[in-house]
């Protein structure tokens, strides 16, 4: 009866799930109404207790209705030890309590070598860090103070200490400094000895949770998981697949119900991680959200800075000088990892060239660095009164049907600029110019582009309103 209901319970969860959860879960006894089940840790047992025990509940009850209570219970370690595999392969004959048959030493020798925490730990692996990203070396400013001030406090928390907020959430745009703190927290929490911190990206997450489903080493990735005080999960907006999903619910609320802490970053808010079910979203929601803002000018010239006296710990003789950092500072503008860029390039050639940093070699190494300045949004109602103007004629005309020379020329200009200045397309600029088809429109258009290209007087005229107009 016991294989019948592990095999419903294993078609009823699935595969990935059954071995994950229930491959080690044993019967210990059966009275008519009652049944005792144990599993070899607590942590197990919790999990299956929160999640599963109506669907057990329900198996059961599927092959005998009488049963209406499922006890479960930890093992004793010595019985415990039963590797993924024995237990899977599990003995068809019912196993009853008269007659438990203790495991023969050598087995227990065996899986015990194999026990979760360090080998799982070694196997699971976290993601490489970066020995720059460090609290020391992160730069704070208006954007980011609280992030900072979160992502210390969880960093400075001792092993057993209460945890403020759970999980800790921090967004922003990309290179804005979630890596840089993440993996902050990492180093300062690795360095006390006696707390485990586990710094995973979605990706490696993901990874490891397959790897472990293929070699059947899953229970061993969660005793890892179990393992640690602090998880740290990197990008999390890249954690896809409904089995990896769901194994991050059960790991997120198995963490955050033992008092562990989370930190996540992502891309955007939890309620925009539109993948993830709505129970992992409102979990994430319920500790601190934290959003860092865009880098200010202060702050991108603080993180120059702070690069520049990293290179130097290696190039004694680079140096960059104060008005070149304010330029970049100025310019580089929507990036930490372009800024970081920057000195490296400026590193680099000084280095080749065995030049100072001046501020032409810093203009010319880092323009594919800077964005143009956001072209103002012209309005197309703006070249019609712009274009009027300086043709003497009125506003009204350019949209009538008059077909004069002096309001035609005029005409065909305004919808040229609309058409260079502005996104709207071909019929949309024909509508706003008096319900004209949208031929006409690129006939216009057309017939302006050949002209300023030898028409010097037009290119001028036109050169002249296209500025007045991005003013
Ligand atoms: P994200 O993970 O948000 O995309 P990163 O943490 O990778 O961004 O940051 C990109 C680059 O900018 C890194 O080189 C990082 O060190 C740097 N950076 C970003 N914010 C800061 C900061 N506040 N102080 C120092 N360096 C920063
Ligand atoms: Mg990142």
């Amino acid at each position: 009866r016991w294989s019948r209901v592990k095999g419903r319970l294993r078609s009823s969860v699935g595969e990935d799930v059954y071995s994950s959860w229930f491959a080690r879960m044993d019967l210990e006894s059966l009275q008519q109404e009652s049944v005792h089940l144990s599993v070899p840790t607590r942590f197990l047992k919790s999990w299956i207790q929160t999640h599963y025990a109506d669907r057990v509940l329900s198996c059961w009850q599927a092959e005998m209705p009488e049963v209406h209570r499922i006890d479960l219970t930890v093992r004793s370690a010595a019985r415990c030890a039963a590797p993924v595999r024995d237990a899977q392969a599990a003995p068809t004959e019912p196993r009853r309590d008269d007659h438990h048959h203790p495991r023969p030493a050598a087995q227990e020798v065996r899986s015990s070598a194999a026990t979760p925490v360090s080998t799982s730990h070694d196997a699971l692996g976290g993601s490489p860090l970066d020995p720059r990203l460090t609290f020391a070396s992160f730069v704070i400013g208006r954007s980011n103070t609280l992030a900072h001030a979160a992502a210390k406090q969880v960093a400075e928390g001792r092993h057993g200490d209460p945890v403020m907020f759970n999980p800790l959430y921090i967004h922003s745009g990309v290179g804005l400094g979630k890596t840089h703190l993440l993996q902050a927290v990492t180093w300062a929490g690795n360095s006390n000895p006696d707390r485990k911190v586990l710094y995973l990206t979605a990706e490696k997450f993901m990874y490891g949770f397959v790897a472990a489903l293929k070699s059947q080493t899953s229970l061993a990735f969660k005793e890892a998981l179990r393992g640690i005080d602090v998880l740290v999960i990197d990008d999390l907006q890249f954690l896809q697949g409904k089995t990896t999903q769901a194994e991050f619910c059960h790991t997120l609320n198995a963490l955050i119900d033992a008092g562990r802490q989370v930190v996540i970053a992502a891309d955007r808010p939890p309620s925009d991680l539109e993948s993830l079910d709505e129970r992992v979203r409102s979990r994430l929601a319920g500790g601190l959200v934290v959003e860092m803002g865009q880098l200010s000018e202060d702050l991108r010239l603080g993180i120059l800075k702070s690069r520049v006296t990293a290179a130097r710990a290696h190039h004694a003789s680079f140096d960059v000088p104060q008005p070149v950092l304010e330029y970049l500072a100025r310019s580089i503008t929507h990036n930490g990892r372009d800024l970081e860029g920057a000195i490296n390039r400026l590193l680099a050639h000084s280095k080749l060239n065995s030049q100072p940093v001046t501020l032409e070699m810093a203009e010319r190494e880092v323009r594919d660095l800077i964005r143009p300045q956001e072209p103002k949004r012209i309005k197309i109602e703006d070249i019609q009164r712009v274009v009027a103007r300086q043709y003497n004629v009125s506003r009204a005309d350019l949209l009538s049907s008059r077909r004069t020379a002096n309001v035609v020329r005029p005409r065909q200009v305004a919808m040229y600029l609309a058409k260079t200045l502005t996104l709207r397309s071909l019929p949309e600029i024909g509508r706003r110019f008096g319900g004209r088809d949208h031929t006409t429109v690129l006939h216009a258009v057309r017939k302006i582009e050949g002209l300023v290209s030898k028409d010097t007087t037009l290119s001028d005229e036109v050169e002249l309103l296209k500025r007045q107009l991005q003013e």
